[in-house]
């Protein structure tokens, strides 16, 4: 319920997703009053865990990665505990499963990592060396040059990566200076899976920072679900501050209109929904191309794998792009003894999703699963906004004095690229407002991962 004084604020924001959340805790650490508008019941957008049976299903499947510089910048997030993925990936290839891309780090370590402490920030910003060829693998030469070329990659600093051409990340695959081998098994399977991009249409700088983003860190989930994340950034905000199940109808400058709750009043507004939402509350704003992404989570008698791995499939055997037994990753997402194994689709998914999931995943697990029981599906066909080239990293978040916009289509489709695009436009209204920022020393590109 908004009381009356809750009916004028001096910014108002549209949409309580990690955004527009992250921006909150600017504009409030700064010293300016914030009412956050979400029309959904709960908050975290696009990172939503739905609860069934003690299972915790993410609706999207999220990879962050310690890399990310904004998860460790952004004011609330220091309570939020990471389950990282073992290192490197799982890829099957020629129809058996390996282990490749490991960067061999000299102090960073697997675990529950929790933000703060030393494990947390010891694999991030370069503590890495040479990656080691594995003994069991196949081809220990290709694996070597990959772990030094993700090394090489770990150390080159942003400035130099956006300097590079730009082209669609498929065509400059070959010119990574890899064996073929390596771009089909190894390449192509990571990038399409941190893109959620199964063509590889993306900007081939985003999918250097992406490759990047992986060698300097570790993959990894929020403890307990996508939406430990927002949450966490929302219960740090001061209270009063964020209004869930309130749909902003109409808004301008100076004030919002809602369904609920009539006008409410403001100096400045800032549209923190996803790009299709805002360009409805703003005509003329751009609406981009988005990749759809589905995800299922299943239950199995046991686990098809004792290794919290992310599996990618370089055979492209059927319709899964990665998956993961999640309950080895985070147990905390399954009741005790339980197993969750969740899987993502890139693209449209087929016909029969859920049988044409099984059955590859009897392929990549080595099992059979026609006793898996299928705990939930989500497609989501706006998942993820493309970023084609040329993709503007830095899209511009103030539109004119008092109106701004942010959101993952400012910047990069990812949860970094969201947090950091609440900074941005949160630190351009502390400018008109004439409001020093606490942290305005933040060089654009230097956040970016
Ligand atoms: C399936 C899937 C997989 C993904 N995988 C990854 C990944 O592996 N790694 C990664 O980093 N990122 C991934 N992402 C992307 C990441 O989740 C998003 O970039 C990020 O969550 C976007 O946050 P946001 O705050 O910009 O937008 P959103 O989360 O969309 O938040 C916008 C909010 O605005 C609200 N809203 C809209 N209209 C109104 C209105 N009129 N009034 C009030 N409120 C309104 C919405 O309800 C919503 O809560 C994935 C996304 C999906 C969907």
């Amino acid at each position: 319920m908004l009381s009356s004084t809750a009916h004028h604020a001096d910014v108002i924001i549209v949409g309580a997703g990690i955004a527009g959340l992250s921006a909150a805790h600017q504009l409030t650490g700064a010293g300016v009053t914030v009412r956050v508008l979400e029309a959904a019941p709960e908050v975290g957008g696009r990172m939503a865990t739905e609860e069934l049976d003690g299972f915790r299903l993410d609706r999207i499947g999220q990879l962050l990665n310690t890399s990310y510089p904004e998860l460790r910048r952004t004011g609330g997030l220091g309570d939020v505990a990471l389950r990282p993925f073992s290192p490197g990936v799982l890829v099957h290839s020629g129809g058996r499963l390996q282990r490749t891309g490991e960067v061999v780090r000299r102090t960073g370590e697997p675990g529950g990592a929790r933000w703060g402490s030393p494990h947390a920030l010891r694999g991030v910003g370069g503590a890495f060396t040479v990656a080691r060829a594995l003994a069991s693998a196949p081809r220990p030469l290709d694996q070597a040059r990959l772990g030094a070329s993700l090394a090489r990659l770990a150390g080159t600093s942003v400035d130099r990566l956006l300097a590079r051409p730009e082209r669609a990340t498929a065509g400059s695959l070959c010119a990574r200076g890899m064996p073929a081998r390596t771009v089909h098994g190894f390449l192509r399977p990571l990038l399409s899976t941190l893109l959620c991009d199964p063509a590889l249409i993306t900007s081939s700088r985003c999918a250097d920072l992406a490759l990047r983003g992986f060698a300097r860190g570790l993959m990894c989930v929020p403890e307990g679900g996508a939406a430990a994340l927002p949450r966490q950034l929302a219960a740090a905000l001061p209270p009063g501050t964020v209004h869930t199940g309130i749909r902003v109808s109409d808004a301008s400058i100076s004030r919002v209109r809602t369904r609920e709750y009539g006008e409410l009043r403001c100096r400045a507004l800032l549209l923190a929904t996803g790009a299709r939402a805002a360009a409805e509350l703003l005509p003329g704003l751009r609406v981009p191309p988005f990749h759809p992404v589905t995800v299922l989570h299943h239950t199995a008698p046991r686990a098809p794998l004792a290794d919290p791995a992310l599996v990618l499939d370089a055979d492209r055997g059927g319709p899964v792009s990665h998956t993961a037994v999640m309950s080895e990753v985070d147990p905390s997402r399954a009741p005790a003894g339980r197993v969750l194994i969740s899987s993502t689709v890139l693209g449209t998914p087929p016909p029969y999703v859920d049988r044409r999931v099984r059955a590859h995943l009897a392929t990549l697990y080595g099992t059979p699963t026609d006793d898996w029981e299928l705990l939930s599906v989500h497609h989501d066909p706006e998942a993820v906004p493309a970023m084609p080239p040329p993709h503007d990293l830095r899209r511009p978040v103030r539109l004119l004095s008092g109106l701004y916009v942010c959101g993952d289509h400012r910047d990069t489709s990812t949860v970094q690229g969201a947090l950091f695009s609440g900074r941005r436009a949160a630190e351009a209204i502390l400018r008109d407002f004439g409001v020093q920022s606490s942290r305005e020393e933040a060089s654009a590109f230097s956040a970016a991962a």
